[in-house]
């Protein structure tokens, strides 16, 4: 494995989701979570986050499992993150029906200074403060990612915008493009995403696949045909975690690099909607991944 290390800081939580498929409650769940497992398959994995005493022990060693370093995964009293969601027939709409932010209320990162020369950095979906936060403390990494979603779009606008101005890589979800800018057409919004700061823009589309867009760039990557999407929660974050990961991997952050890049995330992204939470996602293996892959090349070859 390479030795060029990914940090990532975001949300780690319990979840209780609902779909066509089922119900569970207090499951793993959070943007690091998914994010940080999916990017593991690729490369050494730091996170950075915090839980609190109500945390299962297990969900730990599931990340210790998957080499991730928990050194910066702070314990603190009172509740771990809750967020309560619902998908009915479309995948592609959460709905939120409550968000506890709990112990990260009022969380103030401290970076060890081992986690600060990491030369990736993925800034999972959390309060833009704290991933501004994150940046100040990181020695000017080489590639810097983002995520985020509506809640903070709504909440701390001004913030994101910050966060922004400092990435090279913006990921949201076509809803999420559209309410940040106000754009209706996605080619518009990605317009006024990169007007914003970051170097490219990467519009995910749940089950449509992903658009990456830059100054003189467009790709469109399908998604993998699947016939059953048991829980759409973490795909976004999946999709980042594999695509920050594989950048990671290679050291390479051009173009070409970039697009592939894209495809190793639809393609994590992709097992995680079979299963329940972290199930699936977090008990493949590099050959499962590398199937599915090149099976995604012979989808988008004509
Ligand atoms: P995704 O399905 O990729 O949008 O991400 C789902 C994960 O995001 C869930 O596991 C939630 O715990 C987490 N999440 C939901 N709302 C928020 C929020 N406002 N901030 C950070 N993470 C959140």
């Amino acid at each position: 494995m390479t030795d060029n290390k990914v940090l990532i800081v975001g949300s780690v939580g319990l979840d209780a989701l609902t779909t066509p498929f089922g119900h569970v409650d207090r499951v793993l769940g959070g943007a690091a979570s998914y994010s940080s497992v999916a990017a593991s398959y690729f490369a050494p994995v730091s996170m950075v986050a915090v839980v609190g005493q109500d945390f299962p022990a297990e969900n730990v060693e599931l990340f210790k499992a998957r080499g991730i370093d928990v050194s910066a995964l702070e314990v603190k009293d009172g509740e771990t993150f809750f967020w309560a969601g619902e998908y009915g027939e479309d995948p592609n709409q959460a709905i939120t029906h409550a968000t506890e932010l709990n112990v990260f209320a009022d969380f103030k990162p401290t970076l060890p200074p081992s986690h600060r020369s990491h030369p990736f950095v993925f800034l999972a979906n959390i309060d833009p403060v704290l991933q501004l936060d994150v940046l100040n403390q990181a020695d000017s990494p080489e590639f810097v990612a983002s995520d985020t979603m509506n809640f903070w779009i709504a909440s701390k606008k001004d913030e994101l915008l910050e966060v922004l101005k400092r990435v090279d890589l913006c990921l949201m979800n076509d809803a999420e493009a559209r309410m940040l800018t106000g754009q209706k057409l996605l080619v518009d919004a990605a317009d006024a995403i990169l007007a914003m700061g970051p170097k490219y823009a990467a519009i995910k589309k749940g089950e449509h696949g992903a658009l990456l867009f830059g100054e003189n760039t467009h790709f469109s990557a399908p998604s993998f045909p699947l016939r059953q999407i048991v829980d759409p929660t973490g795909a976004g974050d999946s999709f980042a975690g594999g695509l920050v990961g594989y950048l990671a991997s290679t050291g390479d952050t051009s173009e070409s690099s970039i697009r592939k890049a894209v495809v190793y995330g639809s393609t994590v992204a992709s097992f995680d909607v079979e299963d329940f939470s972290l199930r699936r996602l977090a008990s493949l293996s590099r050959e499962d991944i590398q199937n599915r892959y090149d099976l995604f090349t012979e989808i988008a070859r004509f």
